[in-house]
């Protein structure tokens, strides 16, 4: 399939293949159907892509496992390993412009973030767990006179990688990076919302040097082909990045079939707390793009703002000022000037409205937004609630989309009770002068991310990932990589 771009972002034309990625070879699905792929600006069909079946899940877990066996795993070097993923990035890096483009189509991201964020961060991860493929070390233990043991960390074999729609190619960097480096090989299902970059990347596959079946990509819905992932009695770990309702069935599927290892990426309802003493203008930009950036469909954004009542009412003006400048920024995500696009999906549009019809039922206050923006497309406008409770839903669930709510506090005490009461833990922003207090709340907070004067600024270096029904696991950094090898200790008698 070939789109012809004309744009005034990019122009040009992207070819795909449409089918299975699996082996090391382009293949029709043996089950499954057929998947229309939408462009959420403007809700027309893109194109068709195959989508697979549990059988196809087995013969990519074949594949891989035959991969696993006899040329990856513990039949390469670290280093080749690590040259592989690096012209992987190399690959990708040429065809900066092509990904960026398909990426913004199918998902409706602003091309500048595409680029910035989506493609170059790809890049980023799998140029860092290159770079790591070959210092993959294990320990030596003094046991007794003449004893000793060591260890090793040696990969889990075939693994399962799920992902979503919001971030999709940072998401399957996030999971081939580490799991490739260290050893195993992947069968990895992109969302079947936004899997056009991934069939894009698949192409490079065998050029970057990663042997057939060390890598496969099967498309399909999360009720075939993630069901199939999970529970395959072959593949020895699975690593989801999802809603919580979805990580809950996979960790249940793994725990009925081989008990396979599970690291989960959730959801989230993180809190940006402003204190009084916070620099205002800092904390106003970092507000709003903490909630409002990739439209909201961030699994740390930061959904619940609170404000002490000392710069509440500023606050406020200000920040109703910036989502009002974003809404006259949102359209066309190709176009420059655009800020805002739509929402992924006619399902996701319709979920992000039922909830600001919810928050108004609940009695909430509409300060800015709250309507569909356009007649075409899944726009949302900028959305702030004001006048909320702890006990609504706007404030409890994950809405997933541009929409904030303000709460009014008085006290710190209070406001780390407030923060904490949520199922979730995966994020939390602070804004303060006071490098005490921000430290203190800091490490009050139930959230196993905190940023401290800004929001969101992901690092490749450094763990991602929640506390309680966010999730469990670390992506990103060192602390990955164990996440994708088991321990084996060796004892020696001499
Ligand atoms: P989702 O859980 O519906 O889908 C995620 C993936 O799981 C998709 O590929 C889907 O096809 C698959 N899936 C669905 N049902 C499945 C099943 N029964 N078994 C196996 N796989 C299945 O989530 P989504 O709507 O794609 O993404 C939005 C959610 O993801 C939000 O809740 C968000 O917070 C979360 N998220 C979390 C992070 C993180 O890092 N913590 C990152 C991005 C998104």
């Amino acid at each position: 399939f070939t789109y012809n771009f004309d744009t005034a972002a990019y122009k040009g034309a992207v070819t795909i293949n449409t089918g299975l990625f699996i082996g090391g070879e382009w293949v029709d699905p043996i089950e499954g159907e057929l998947i229309e792929i939408r462009n959420p600006a403007t809700d027309e069909v893109i194109t068709k892509v195959a989508g697979g079946g549990k059988a196809d899940v087995d013969r990519a877990v074949q594949a891989a496992k035959k991969a696993y066996k006899t040329t990856w795993g513990l039949k390469t070097t670290g280093r080749e390993r690590g040259k592989a993923l690096a012209k992987l990035a190399d690959l990708i890096e040429q065809n900066l412009d092509e990904f960026t483009a398909l990426e913004s189509l199918n998902v409706g991201k602003v091309y500048a973030n595409a680029k910035h964020v989506d493609v170059t961060g790809t890049v980023t991860v799998l140029r860092y767990y290159a770079g790591w493929a070959d210092k993959i070390h294990g320990k030596t233990i003094e046991t007794g006179e003449n004893k000793f043991a060591y260890t090793r960390h040696e990969p889990y074999g075939v693994v399962g990688s799920i992902i979503p729609w919001n971030f999709p190619m940072n998401m399957l960097a996030w999971k081939i990076g580490p799991a490739m480096a260290c050893g195993n090989t992947v069968v990895l299902k992109p969302s079947e919302f936004t899997p056009l970059t991934a069939l894009r990347l698949a192409d490079l596959v065998n050029e970057a040097g990663f042997p057939p079946g060390t890598l496969n990509i099967v498309n399909g819905y999360g009720s075939s082909v993630g069901q199939a992932i999970s529970e395959h009695m072959q593949i020895e770990k699975v690593a989801f990045t999802g809603s919580t309702l979805t990580g809950r069935r996979i960790m249940k599927a793994a725990a009925d079939s081989n008990l396979k290892a599970v690291t989960l990426e959730l959801g989230g309802k993180s809190p940006t707390i402003i204190f009084d003493d916070a620099d205002l203008e800092q904390a106003i930009k970092w507000a709003c793009m903490g909630i409002f950036f990739n439209m909201g469909q961030v699994c740390t954004a930061g959904s619940r703002i609170f404000v002490q009542e000392g710069v509440y009412d500023k606050f406020l003006e200000h920040f109703t000022a910036a989502a009002k400048g974003l809404a006259e920024k949102t359209g066309d995500p190709f176009a420059s000037g655009t800020q805002h696009g739509p929402l992924v999906s006619q399902a996701q549009f319709d979920r992000v409205m039922s909830y600001i019809k919810s928050g108004k039922e609940e009695g909430a206050t509409v300060h800015t937004g709250g309507e569909r923006h356009g007649d075409k497309g899944f726009f949302v406008q900028p959305t702030i609630f004001t006048d909320a409770h702890p006990g609504m839903k706007i404030v409890q669930e994950e809405i997933f989309g541009p929409v904030g709510v303000v709460i009014k506090f008085k006290t710190e005490e209070e406001v780390i009770e407030q923060a904490n009461d949520t199922i979730y833990g995966l994020a939390s922003h602070i804004f303060s002068e006071n490098t005490s207090r921000a430290i203190r709340v800091a490490h009050a907070i139930e959230s196993g991310m905190v940023w401290v004067n800004c929001a969101n600024t992901v690092e490749v270096n450094v763990p991602f990932g929640g506390y309680k029904q966010s999730g469990n696991g670390r992506e990103l950094g060192e602390y990955a990589l164990e996440t994708y090898t088991q321990v084996k200790a060796v004892h020696i008698n001499i």
